[in-house]
């Protein structure tokens, strides 16, 4: 048996997730599914595009150990990069909305390295310190 501590990113609740079993991880406050990845996040790819000025996004692809698919998107301007949005199964949140903060600088450090892009702006948790704003 496994405790994991996951934290919503819909609303901030923080839970622990006890077992190992395959029902899909849900926030016992408001039900959504944008709950932090279960495990450890394998990264399987990413989809890149840039256009001649060099703006671009590059989408990277990941499974938690419950199968379960996250997507990352980055918008980038050359080699500064910034977290748009993030896609968990169906459910799609923008970063900024986040309630919690993920470490994505060193998750995707080989990704971002590969594509030259030295300077990741993560605006997960922007508005963690002023809830009226919810
Ligand atoms: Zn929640």
């Amino acid at each position: 048996m496994t405790i994991t501590q996951l934290d919503c990113l819909q609303c901030g609740a923080s839970y622990d997730y006890i077992g190992g079993s395959s029902h899909v991880p849900e926030c016992p406050d408001c039900e959504s599914t944008c709950v932090s990845p279960v495990g450890k996040l394998h990264i399987e790819g990413n989809d890149y595009w840039s256009a001649p000025n060099g703006t671009g996004e590059l989408q990277i692809s990941a499974v938690d150990e419950h199968d379960r698919h996250v997507e990352f998107c980055i918008g980038f301007q050359r080699s500064s990069g910034k977290l748009t949005q993030i896609t968990i199964e169906e459910s799609s949140i923008q970063a900024q909305q986040c309630s919690v903060v993920w470490p994505l600088k060193e998750l995707f450090a080989e990704q971002l390295s590969e594509f030259g892009i030295t300077e990741l702006i993560n605006p997960m948790g922007a508005d963690a310190d002023n809830p009226t704003q919810r």
